[in-house]
């Protein structure tokens, strides 16, 4: 292997404790304490797991945890007047609401229900518009991690060519606009692009978020580039599974410059870019100066 391993683990570690300080900076000079809510509907255990880890380390940080559980039959309205309320609680800064939602509820109506400030995830679209536009928004937490781990390893980025695998509105396409506004020069590729390989090899920076186990290998990677792998992706049978990315490590990482494991690499940045988020969120709606 010659690539260079980013540690996403010890990143988001280092995030989290700067978010803790932001926290306690907050608390003992204004007496603030940011408040996160998270809302999970159903029973969907990966779901389960997700909000649990983001309760534990949002508590971590000293911040204010509140999940609210609603049963899978819930009616939308049911979850539109618990949105409207968080909306108007003023010791919660963020909400979160945990998706996939089930079939009956329209997820982007709810979504689009949150209010702006306090969408961490962002989701809604005033925020999506907000950073097409190069305006301050909150923006979506899995390629906000991203982006740090690259300025982290590349420092600055402007004017390598970046290819996003996936147009997803959570991870590809955002992903994409802040490549861009790092002065990127970005393709998004996606199921009908064509000579994928060959899109792929021009890439200094290739990020993979296409859901497809281990499907980006090492011929389709740029000799030095900065691998990003966004899959998460559980294989195997009899009961042994494995979690693997969308890229095939093994290959990848005797070509790629630098590559993000799976797992260790862009899952926990992810939840320490959520509290970076609340953090964010509390600095702005009470006009404080935000977190650097
Ligand atoms: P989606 O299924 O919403 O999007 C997948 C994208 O990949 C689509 O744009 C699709 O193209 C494209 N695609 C599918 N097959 C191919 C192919 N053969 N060639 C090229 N492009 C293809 O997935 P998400 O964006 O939600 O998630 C992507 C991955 O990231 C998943 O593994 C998911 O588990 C993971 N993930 C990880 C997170 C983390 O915290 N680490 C958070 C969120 C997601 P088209 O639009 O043409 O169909």
């Amino acid at each position: 292997m010659t690539a260079q391993i980013i540690d996403g683990k010890a990143f988001a570690a280092k995030v989290r404790g700067q978010v803790a300080d932001g926290v306690a900076r907050l608390k003992a000079d204004h007496g603030i304490t940011p408040g996160l809510a998270v809302v999970l509907v159903g029973e969907d255990p990966a779901s389960q797991v997700y909000v649990r880890n983001k309760g534990v380390q949002t508590e971590e940080a000293g911040m204010r945890s509140v999940t609210h559980r609603l049963d899978a039959g819930v009616e939308q309205i049911e979850l539109l007047n618990l949105i409207y309320q968080l909306n108007g609680d003023d010791e919660i800064n963020g909400i979160l609401v945990q998706l996939p939602l089930p079939a009956h509820i329209d997820a982007s109506f709810i979504l689009d229900a949150i209010d702006p400030q306090k969408d961490v995830d962002g989701f809604h679209m005033s925020n999506v518009g907000r950073l097409a536009t190069g305006q301050k928004a909150m923006v979506p937490c899995t390629p906000l991690g991203c982006l740090m781990m690259l300025r982290d390893h590349l420092g600055d980025l402007s004017g390598l060519n970046a290819v996003v695998v996936g147009r997803s509105n959570i991870v590809g396409k955002p992903m994409a606009q802040l490549l861009l506004a790092d002065n990127c020069t970005v393709t998004i590729a996606h199921s009908r692009t064509r000579d994928l390989a060959a899109v792929c090899r021009g890439a200094d920076i290739l990020v993979a978020a296409v859901g497809r186990p281990e499907m980006i290998t090492g011929d389709m990677v740029k000799p030095g580039a900065t691998v990003i792998d966004v899959g998460i992706n559980r294989v195997g049978r009899d009961g042994k599974t494995r979690l693997v990315g969308d890229v095939d490590f093994a290959s990848a990482s005797e070509v790629a410059g630098a590559i993000t494991p799976v797992p260790g690499g862009v899952g926990p940045m992810t939840i320490a870019c959520l509290l970076a988020n609340t953090l964010t969120a509390t600095c702005r709606w009470h006009n404080l100066p935000e977190p650097e």
